[in-house]
């Protein structure tokens, strides 16, 4: 036990990549201090003391879902409970534009599923967006969204992409990966894009150019050797086309689902998964600890695991409002400055693409 750690931090001081196994022994360790010592190192290497976060404001189209995904408290059908909503281009619009005078940088449009609405609108939406702010970065639709548009528009994934890009859209987030084991995905969301087809799209965006970011949901019916497998398929994808900026870790908050009987991940687990995914995925320059789902108080821990990035200030947030995360609505620059000092870090606002636009 003593002389595999000892092997794996000569490893990690050398920069040397860590395998499967390496990182199984990680997380079924107990000794949270080796962990947070190691991680806190390659989190230095990346971004020294920074921790970044941006100001952004989330825009959920509609909460009317096709796929209702077993994990998920936020689709609801059509005419079913639950306060189907759907914006219109214009209103969408208009929510966006009440946070501007806030000073965000970033318009983060992220939906579900609509059984009726065809790609036109999603792209009309991104145009009159982009019209609108032309300087705020749109950061929207997940994989699992762009595969769908191609599905119901008999266009490829590129022909998306691209008509996507030329109405405003500069970047994708990283929702939907799930936990890449097709077996699970069969049976907690059989109707969304597979492994496969989820890597297919950031592979496809990435060889555009086109920037984007990569999650893993845990904490439900995965195995741990299934988050060590999912960072693995992340990490090849980065070696073969880079263009993921940061990986953020999503523990399953299992409140209002249809797997509500599950326990909520612990605090250790949570920070154990922001480590190892800090010392696996040595080509992925950001780890995010999203407050939202983490809570503010486990967020602030992860800083000193590996974490380097806090996620936005976040006006509104309704997904994982849905499913009972007690922090939806947002907290202010301040809030999130003084949160970063009070770890120990410097803060630093920056926008989507990580340009750094105010130390503090
Ligand atoms: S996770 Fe996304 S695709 Fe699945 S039900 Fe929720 S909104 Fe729909």
């Amino acid at each position: 036990m003593k002389r595999k750690k000892l092997e794996i931090k000569e490893k990690v001081n050398n920069d040397i990549r860590l395998t499967k196994e390496e990182a199984l022994f990680l997380y079924n360790s107990n000794d949270l201090l080796f962990l947070g010592e190691l991680a806190n190192y390659k989190k230095g290497q990346k971004s020294a003391d920074k921790v970044f976060f941006n100001v952004n404001r989330h825009i959920n189209l509609t909460n009317i879902c096709i796929s209702r995904c077993k994990f998920c408290a936020f689709g609801v059908d059509e005419d079913g409970q639950g306060g189907p909503y759907i914006m219109s281009a214009d209103e969408a619009v208009e929510f966006a534009g009440v946070a501007v005078p806030m000073g965000i940088t970033e318009f983060h449009v992220v939906s579900a599923m609509h059984p009726k609405k065809n790609f036109s609108y999603y792209l009309e939406i991104i145009q009159k967006l982009h019209d609108s702010y032309p300087d705020i970065h749109i950061q929207g639709f997940t994989a699992v969204e762009i595969f769908h548009f191609s599905k119901i528009s008999n266009l490829s994934i590129k022909e998306v992409l691209l008509k996507l890009q030329e109405a405003g859209l500069g970047s994708i987030p990283g929702g939907g990966a799930e936990i890449f084991n097709n077996e699970i995905r069969q049976e907690l969301c059989p109707r969304k894009a597979n492994t496969e087809e989820w890597l297919e799209v950031h592979r496809i965006a990435h060889e555009l150019g086109i920037k984007t970011n990569c999650t893993m949901l845990y904490g439900h019916i995965e195995s741990i050797e299934d988050r060590v497998n999912h960072m693995i398929l992340l990490r090849e994808l980065q070696d073969e086309t880079p263009g993921f900026q940061s990986f953020i870790p999503l523990p399953f908050l299992p409140a209002n689902t249809r797997l509500e009987h599950i326990k909520r991940t612990s605090a250790v687990d949570d920070i154990k998964t922001i480590a190892v995914s800090r010392l696996v995925l040595d080509n992925i320059d950001h780890i995010k600890a999203f407050w939202v789902m983490l809570g503010i108080p486990t967020a602030q821990i992860a800083l000193n695991f590996g974490a380097d990035d806090l996620d936005g200030t976040i006006v509104e947030e309704r997904i994982m409002q849905a499913a009972g995360a007690s922090a939806g609505r947002g907290i202010s620059k301040s809030d999130i400055i003084n949160l970063i000092k009070d770890a120990g870090f410097t803060p630093v606002e920056r926008d989507t693409l990580y340009n750094e636009i105010k130390t503090y």
